[in-house]
C-alpha cells in the first residue's frame, strides 16, 4: 500500500512479480485512496507453494492446539488495539459508515476469540468397537492448503470467518481478497504476522480474480477452496476444482425474502416491522448477500406498509461513511452502480410500479460518489426477474399474498436460499412458517443478526457448506479413524 510490498508470500512481503499495482479507489468520492500491488499468476503458484511447503513440514499443523488458540486470541486483541484504524479503511474501501465498520471489527474479533475457544475444546471420538483390546477413535486433523476467496462487500468479516477456523485447525492458507476491496485485508495479514503467524503460513495476493483465478483453483497443491462471492464465479470455481477433486466450500448469493403478516398491526410490531425490512434491504445500500430484497406482504395490509416504507426510504442520509451523519454509503463502484442501475430500468420494463427512488441524489455534494437512492417497486410479480435475481443493490420490490400457503410458497419461489425473514404476532404461525422456508438462516421478528457460534450458510443455489460455529471448523478439519488393536492375534482367515 502507498510504496510498501502488499503481497505476502512464503513470509516475506513482496511487490508483485511483474511490478504491477491497482488504484484502489473510495466509492463515496469517486477518488484513489490508495495504490497496492497486483499479483500475476506466477505469484499465486508461489503463494500456493509457499503454504503446501509450511503444511507438509509440519510448522503449523504440528503446532500445539493451545498455541494455535492462544495465537488466535493475541489476533483478537491486536483487532482490537486497530480497531478504529481498520475500521477507517474498510470505510474508505466499501464505503459503508464507519458505525457498520466499527461493527464488522467486533464482529471479526469475536470470530477470533470463538475458534480461540473451541479448538481449544474439542477432543477425539472414542467408538466402540465390541473388543475390549481395541482402542478406536476418530480424529480431526488440518484438512491441508485452502485457498479462500472473499468478496468486496464485508472484506475483512468475510475473510475471517475463513482465517480464523483455518487457523485454529491447523492449515495453511493463500487468502485472496477482492480487487475492489484488498486494504483492511493487507492490514489484517500484517496483525496476523504480529501476532506471530509463521512464515508460509498465511499468505496473500491480491488481484483480479480472472487473472488469479486459475493459479490458485485449478491447482493440485490444493486441498479446499473457501469462496465467497456470485453464483457465475461458485459455478467456475466448482467445476474447477472437480477436475483435482478438491473440497470446496461455497457461500453465494441470495434474493432473501420479508414475509409480513398482517397481524403485526399489534401492539409496536408495526413500527418494528417496517423498522427491520427497512433496515433489512437499504442497510450498506442493499450490499449485503442476506438482504431482505424481496417484501412478501399480507395483501390487506400492504397499502399501508409500502406508504410507510416510501415515508421512510425517502429521509434516509446518504453520504460518505466516514462522515458520522451518513446513515448509508455509496455503491462500492462505478460498474457496479451501472449494473443496479440496468435492474431498474428492468423492472419498470417488466411493469413493476416504482414508487420510490430509481435514481442517483441529487445532492452536489454526492455527484463524485456512486450513490443510488433507495429503490422501491410495488405490483411485482414472481415471475419477473428483478423479483428472481440478485441485484445486490437498494432495490425492494413488493409482492403481494393473501394466505399463510401463499406466503410460503412465494417464500420459497427462489433458485436461491441464503436467509428470510418472516414478522408476525402469532408465535405458532411464526414457527410453521420459519420452518417450511427452505432457507439457511431464518429471522423471526427480527433480521440480519447471527453469531459466530451458530452456522451460516445457504441452501440451494445460495452454495454448500457453512461458515461460523462448529461446521465452520469442520470444513478445515479432515477426519481420520485410528483403529489401535493393543493385543494383536492373527486375523486366521487364510488356513494355509
Ligand atoms: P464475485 O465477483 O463472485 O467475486 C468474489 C471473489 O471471487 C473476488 O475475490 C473475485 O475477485 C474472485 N473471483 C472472480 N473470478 C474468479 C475466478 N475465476 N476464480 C477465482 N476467484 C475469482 O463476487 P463479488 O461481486 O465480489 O461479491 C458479491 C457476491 O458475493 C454476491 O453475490 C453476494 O451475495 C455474495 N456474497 C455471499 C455471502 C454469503 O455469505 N453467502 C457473503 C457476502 C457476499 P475480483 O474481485 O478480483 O474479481
Amino acid at each position: 500500500m502507498d510504496g510498501e510490498p502488499d503481497l505476502y508470500i512464503g513470509g516475506v512481503w513482496r511487490h508483485a512479480s511483474d511490478g504491477g499495482t491497482r488504484d484502489i479507489v473510495n466509492p463515496a468520492r469517486g477518488k484513489v485512496a490508495a495504490v497496492v500491488d497486483e499479483a500475476t499468476p506466477e505469484d499465486a503458484r508461489a503463494a500456493v507453494a509457499a503454504a503446501r511447503t509450511a503444511f507438509d513440514d509440519g510448522r503449523w499443523p504440528g503446532t500445539p492446539v493451545t498455541e494455535r488458540a492462544a495465537l488466535l486470541d493475541r489476533v483478537a486483541d491486536l483487532l482490537q488495539r486497530d480497531k478504529e484504524e481498520l475500521a477507517a479503511l474498510e470505510t474508505v474501501d466499501t464505503g459503508k459508515t464507519l458505525a457498520e465498520s466499527r461493527i464488522d471489527i467486533d464482529d471479526v474479533t469475536s470470530v477470533f476469540r470463538y475458534y480461540a475457544k473451541l479448538i481449544g475444546a474439542e477432543s477425539d471420538r472414542v467408538v466402540d468397537v465390541g473388543d475390549p483390546a481395541v482402542v478406536s477413535r476418530v480424529v480431526r486433523e488440518p484438512i491441508g492448503v485452502c485457498v479462500l476467496i472473499a468478496p468486496w462487500n464485508y472484506p475483512l468479516l468475510q475473510m475471517s470467518w475463513k482465517v480464523a477456523p483455518a487457523l485454529a485447525a491447523g492449515a495453511t492458507m493463500v487468502a485472496k481478497p477482492s480487487e475492489v476491496t484488498p486494504l483492511t485485508t493487507i492490514a489484517f495479514v500484517r496483525l496476523l504476522v504480529e501476532a506471530g503467524v509463521p512464515p508460509g503460513v498465511v499468505n496473500l495476493v491480491q488481484g483480479s480474480g480472472a487473472t488469479l483465478g486459475a493459479a490458485l483453483t485449478d491447482n493440485p497443491a490444493v486441498d479446499f477452496i473457501s469462496f465467497t462471492g456470485g453464483l457465475a464465479t461458485g459455478r467456475v470455481i466448482a467445476r474447477t476444482a472437480a477436475e483435482h477433486v478438491t473440497k470446496v466450500a461455497l457461500e453465494l448469493g441470495g434474493k432473501n425474502p420479508h414475509i409480513v403478516f398482517a397481524d403485526v398491526t399489534a401492539g409496536g410490531d408495526w413500527d418494528a416491522a417496517v423498522d427491520h425490512v427497512l433496515t433489512g434491504v437499504f442497510l450498506h445500500s442493499g450490499q449485503v448477500c442476506s438482504a431482505g430484497t424481496r417484501l412478501i406482504v399480507e395483501e390487506s395490509v400492504a397499502d399501508d406498509f409500502v406508504a410507510a416504507l416510501v415515508a421512510r426510504a425517502g429521509k434516509i442520509r446518504m453520504g460518505d461513511g466516514l462522515d458520522p451523519a451518513s446513515e448509508t454509503g455509496p455503491l462500492v463502484s462505478e460498474q457496479h452502480r451501472a449494473k443496479v442501475e440496468s435492474f431498474v430500468q428492468l423492472g419498470i420494463s417488466e411493469g413493476a410500479q416504482l414508487v420510490c427512488g430509481g435514481r442517483r441524489p441529487d445532492e452536489p455534494a454526492l455527484a463524485d460518489g456512486y450513490f443510488f437512492l433507495p429503490t422501491i417497486f410495488d405490483r411485482c410479480e414472481r415471475s419477473m426477474r428483478i423479483v428472481q435475481e440478485e441485484t445486490f443493490g437498494p432495490i425492494l420490490t413488493v409482492e403481494r399474498f393473501t394466505t399463510e400457503d401463499e406466503a410460503i410458497a412465494l417464500g420459497n419461489d427462489t433458485e436461491y436460499g441464503l436467509a428470510a425473514g418472516v414478522r408476525t404476532s402469532d408465535p405458532a404461525r411464526g414457527e410453521r412458517v420459519v420452518r417450511a422456508l427452505r432457507h439457511g438462516t431464518v429471522w423471526l421478528n427480527d433480521f440480519g443478526y447471527y453469531t459466530a457460534a451458530a452456522e451460516w450458510g445457504g441452501f440451494g443455489r445460495s452454495g454448500n457448506g457453512r461458515e461460523l460455529g462448529p461446521t465452520g471448523l469442520a470444513e478445515y478439519q479432515e477426519l481420520k479413524h485410528i483403529w489401535h488393536n493393543t493385543a494383536p492375534t492373527a486375523a486366521g482367515w487364510f488356513k494355509g
